[in-house]
Formats: C-alpha cells, structure tokens, sequence
C-alpha cells in the first residue's frame, strides 16, 4: 500500500513537472454560442487545435527545464533569448495558446454580454461610430490573407486601433506594442469558421457581433 501511494505521489509530481501549460476552461458548453459558431468546430477547435498548441508547448519545454515555469506572455515577450532551435515552435505555440486563451474569453452565448452605454461611448470616441469601428473591424479581419487574427487593442495613452497579425503572432512578441493590451480579437484561420462558413468568410465575420461578450471588453478596456 505504501508502495503504491509513492509511485502515485512521484507519478504526480512528474506530470505537474512536465505539464505546466493546461487548457484554461472554456467559460460554456460547446454548443453555446450556437447558431453563429457551431459545435462542432467548437469542441475540435478548443480540443484540438488550443489542446496541440498546450501538449506541443509542454513537449517542447520538456527538453529546455530553465523554460519551464514561465507563462506564455514572458515566452512571447522573450522569444529573442529563447535558444535558436526551439524560437519558431514557441512563438507559434505560445502564441496560439495565448490567442485562443483570451478569444474564448471574449465570446459568449448570444444576448448574455450585450456592449453597455459606455463601452459604446469609448468606441464612438475612437471610431466616431459603433457601425465605423465594426466596419474596420471587417475589413481587416478580410484583408488577412491566409491565416491570421484582427485585434482591437489599446495602447498605453488608452487609444484604439485594429491590427492584424499573421499566423498566430501578436504583439506581446512585438517590442514596440508588447505592452499594449488586446481587448477583442477574432480568428482567421480556416478552423475558425470552415465547418459552417466554407468560404463564406465575410458572413462568419458578420455573425461574430452576435456573440461577443461585450462584458468582458470592457472589463479589459478599464483594467489596465
Ligand atoms: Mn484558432
């Protein structure tokens, strides 16, 4: 019996040694933000696609112990000191784990986290509209070519703009925006929106306003 229990305690502390990166919990069901972004693609893009990016991450540091411990955003912010081989696999696992975190977040089932009074007050200042900024909004999201993310970030003097970003970069990886903060973001890539879009790219875009949770851009917006 005693046995047992140290094999169990020593196989525990192994994994929690290896397996720093974990799934953040999605804050719903798979089929909550239904119709608009479907189950489907849902369950295989959290599961899968953010799942690769935590087990590829884990794999890779496991090699690299002077690594380990270090959450995704010190990874991004010092990809320069990273050792050569393993630069491009953790920028883009660390930024597709860090991409995928905060998108989840900021989604929510239809008609639960509709944009309030002053959240809408700050996009007008810095759009002129809430119908200018969602058109900005569109057209970067569709003048990425091949896969990407759109960003609606705030810089240090608390203005907005949208940017676009390839691949699964983002600008924690960029000296000069690192310490500007995404309030918003959107996925370009095909795993996003294929299932149920196709090549229908503008509608998947259009049906994102539905199920933003507004609550929690504001939320980023005031925090920092
Ligand atoms: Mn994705």
């Amino acid at each position: 019996m005693k046995k047992i229990s140290l094999l169990l305690l020593s196989t525990l502390l192994t994994l929690s040694a290896s397996a720093q990166f974990q799934l953040p919990e999605l804050p719903y069901s798979y089929d909550a933000l239904e119709p608009y972004i479907d189950t489907k693609t849902m369950d295989i893009h959290y599961n899968r696609h953010h799942g690769a990016f935590v087990n590829n991450l884990n794999r890779i540091l496991s090699d690299y112990p002077e690594w380990q411990g270090k959450d995704a955003v010190y990874l991004l912010k010092n990809l320069d000191l990273l050792p050569a081989e393993i630069r491009t696999p953790i920028r883009n696992n660390a930024g597709g784990f860090y991409n995928h975190s905060l998108f989840w977040e900021i989604l929510a089932p239809a008609g639960t986290a509709p944009i309030s009074a002053r959240m809408t007050d700050v996009l007008v200042r810095n759009f002129g509209s809430f119908e200018a900024f969602q058109a900005e909004f569109e057209r970067a999201f569709m003048s990425v070519f091949g896969s990407g993310w759109v960003w609606l970030m705030k810089d240090q003097e608390g203005k907005l703009y949208i940017a676009t970003t390839p691949n699964q970069d983002n600008f924690r990886m960029d000296a000069e925006r690192r310490n500007h903060t995404p309030i918003l973001a959107n996925d370009v890539w095909e795993h996003a929106y294929y299932l149920r879009y196709q090549n229908l790219r503008a509608e998947y875009v259009s049906d994102f306003w539905n199920v933003v949770n507004w609550k929690r851009v504001e939320e980023l917006y005031f925090s920092f």
